[in-house]
């Protein structure tokens, strides 16, 4: 056999699903301001690096990691009030933990459905592990259209539906009510993915034990540690013993598990900056609402939404690249996006940058 056999030996055995999709793509960012992933802008005080450094310095390389890293659990549970009678499982970042559920019921007939525009990665991994994907399209303002969802539940009894709490990229809190209704007329799994928690004021958290289906999905990773990767899902044992299954052995490495140990003892800092990034969310949005051509979109998470009146989005995001600027454009994503693109919440510094940038595309 020689190399060039590879193209049909590849177009033999991937799956054709696989081969259609489109792999996740992350624009470099080298020499941009980086607005553009939802992460906290913000290093840590000298101190406190200090501190972890030497923490680290403890680190046993040469073994594998604790396999259910119960000391990062116990962290999670005294950080984030989460009661005992709820099963914690850890994923690296919660993409892992979509997989893991998905592959938990997995089967060429078992739908994934969400409320779109959505994040992505729910139809991405429907599609890696065989499953159908059904998109059910927002509101025009980014609201559920719980018709539609109620709908789409009762004729395509999916297996699990995602919803995120807040929305990415809108930014939204959906109607508390209309996830009830929708946790109560389905059959499968509700995964509410509060990913951004720690930027609203809301969380389905306390309806955990109310609905036999529901689970709540979280990440480290917008309050300051992306780096991490570290997801989790809280829920019912029953699910989570299942799920479990999924999860290769070590999952969270050793190095993440100390560094969210260390982390989680330190949340005043975290606290901290995540009000001061409510706080530019604000005065951004301000802003931006008072320049006449850009239509803003209220946010309950770290990130805006946006277009400009008369103007293809691609044509700001590459000015504004010009400008030392990152964002994301969503114009192609979906129909209720045409022109959007969305910007994360960076320091008040970077913020700047970025609106004085803009006001010269007006
Ligand atoms: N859920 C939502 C709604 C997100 O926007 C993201 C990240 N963009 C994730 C989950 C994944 O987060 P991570 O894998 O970093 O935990």
């Amino acid at each position: 056999m020689r190399r060039d056999d590879a193209g049909a030996l590849v177009s033999q055995w991937i799956r054709p699903a696989v081969y259609d999709l489109n792999a996740y793509h992350v624009p470099d960012s080298s020499n941009l301001i980086k607005l553009d992933a939802m992460e906290n802008p913000y290093q840590w005080p000298d101190a406190l690096l200090d501190a972890w450094a030497s923490r680290l310095h403890d680190a046993k390389i040469n073994r594998y990691p604790d396999p259910s890293a119960e000391n990062v659990k116990l962290k999670l549970r005294t950080a984030f009030t989460i009661p005992d009678s709820l099963s914690l499982l850890l994923g690296n970042g919660s993409d892992e933990i979509i997989q893991m559920i998905a592959m938990s019921v997995a089967g060429p007939d078992r739908v994934i459905l969400a409320p779109e525009p959505g994040f992505v990665m729910y139809k991405m991994i429907a599609t890696m592990v065989g499953m159908q994907y059904v998109g059910v399209s927002l509101q025009q303002n980014f609201e559920l259209d719980i018709d539609a969802m109620l709908g789409a539940v009762e004729q395509h009894k999916p297996a699990v539906t995602f919803i995120a709490y807040p929305n990415n990229p809108t930014g939204n809190l959906f109607d508390v009510n209309h996830i009830e209704a929708i946790l109560k007329a389905s059959q499968g799994l509700v995964v509410v993915d509060e990913a951004y928690h720690a930027f609203a004021d809301s969380s389905l958290m306390d309806q955990l034990g109310r609905y036999p289906n529901l689970l709540v999905m979280r990440t480290v990773s917008k309050m300051g540690l992306a780096g991490l990767r570290l997801g989790y899902l809280m829920g019912e044992p029953a699910w989570l013993n299942e799920i479990d299954k999924m999860r290769l052995p070590y999952n969270i490495n050793v190095l993440t598990q100390l560094s969210a140990e260390f982390a989680l003892e330190n949340m005043p800092v975290f606290d901290a900056q995540t009000q001061q990034i409510c706080k530019d969310r604000e005065t951004l949005y301000q802003s931006m609402v008072l320049l006449d051509q850009v239509q803003v979109y209220p946010s309950s998470a770290n990130f805006l939404l946006f277009r400009i009146e008369g103007r293809v989005s691609t044509d700001i995001f590459e000015q504004l690249k010009r400008h030392g600027v990152l964002i994301k454009n969503l114009g192609a994503q979906h129909g209720l996006l045409q022109n959007c693109l969305r910007v994360t919440v960076g320091t008040p510094e970077e913020n700047t940058v970025f609106l004085d940038a803009l006001k010269t595309m007006l």
